[in-house]
């Protein structure tokens, strides 16, 4: 792209403003969106292949935009992280989620995902205590999805806020396991329930004889520390059915349910395929 003519910078350049102008005005949109009932949750299942059940639901964040429509969280969660609205967003997300949770089956559990600037507000801690106690949750059924690339920087501030929840006996999962640089590294230093496998190696380990090798290889780590493991973006039934012959504790993906709303959760769970 460097080696194009000046039409092409000049192509770069409009683009630049367009999605700074464009950036702005989502910024001020965010701003109101919790107080306007913009934003919601999904849930998706994680299905246990040892005994063919719903262990849980990760939540994942939705914005009803008044006229663009659905944006996605790839789009709005980088500026709610850009201008500090992620602490707003994230313990209404927390509330949210255990709320949810708490017309569940008691043994189904909810995954919510964190972003790394949440750890380094300690006011999170009381939101997810309040929130467990209002909705009698017992601690171990909330667990927290963190990637390793959001503990790179700042490990000390973030972990007084990981230890206490790890003290309250909040569960926590590896995500997008094997994409950051640092991955063994944070499996030694905190006490991870699950790591999961980032969808990019379920996507090619059946045409990719390497890939294939590193997901058994997480697996039989995963077993070695006693953890969970949980293969993410699950679409096909080849790719179940390899994942199946190589011992994974959990899968998730579209091939067993793309992400529902809250009503569709308990119709799930009486799904008899899945219980
Ligand atoms: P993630 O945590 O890795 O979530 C998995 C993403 O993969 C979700 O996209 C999910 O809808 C999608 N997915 C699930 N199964 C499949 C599949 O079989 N195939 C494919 N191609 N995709 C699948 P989504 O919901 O758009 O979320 C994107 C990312 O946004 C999440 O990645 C997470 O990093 C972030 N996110 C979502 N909700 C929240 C939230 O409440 N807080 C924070 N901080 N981040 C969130
Ligand atoms: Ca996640
Ligand atoms: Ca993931
Ligand atoms: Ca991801």
């Amino acid at each position: 792209a460097k080696k194009a003519g000046p039409g092409t910078v000049c192509f770069f350049e409009q683009a630049d403003d367009r999605s700074s102008r464009e950036r702005k005005a989502l910024r001020a949109d965010l701003a109101g969106a919790i107080a306007r009932n913009e934003l919601f949750l999904v849930f998706q299942p994680f299905l246990d292949l040892g005994t063919n059940r719903i262990t849980g639901f990760e939540a994942l964040l939705r914005w009803h935009h008044p006229s663009r429509g659905l944006v996605p969280p790839s789009e709005f969660i980088p500026v709610a992280e850009e201008t500090g609205l992620i602490h707003e967003i994230g313990e209404w997300v927390i509330r949210r989620a255990c709320a949810t949770l708490a017309d569940w089956p008691e043994d189904i559990r909810v995954a919510v995902n964190f972003s790394a600037a949440q750890f380094h507000n300690t006011a999170i801690l009381q939101t997810i205590v309040q929130a467990l106690a209002e909705a009698r949750i017992a601690p171990h059924r909330l667990e927290i999805e963190i990637t390793e690339s959001m503990l790179l920087s700042k490990y000390g501030s973030a972990a007084t806020v990981l230890n206490a929840l790890l003290e309250l006996g909040v569960t926590l999962a590896l995500d997008d396991f094997g994409t950051g640089f640092s991955s063994l590294t944070y499996l030694r230093k905190l006490p991870f329930s699950r790591i999961k496998i980032d969808q990019s190696f379920i996507r090619d380990m059946l045409v990719q004889p390497d890939c294939a090798a590193i997901v058994k290889s997480v697996i039989s780590l995963a077993r070695d520390l006693r953890i969970g493991a949980v293969a993410e973006g699950v679409e096909t039934a080849d790719q179940l059915e390899y994942l199946r012959q190589i011992s994974c504790d959990e899968v998730q993906g579209y091939l067993i349910s793309r992400p529902v709303a809250a009503d569709g959760v308990m119709a799930l769970l009486e799904t008899k395929k899945y219980r």
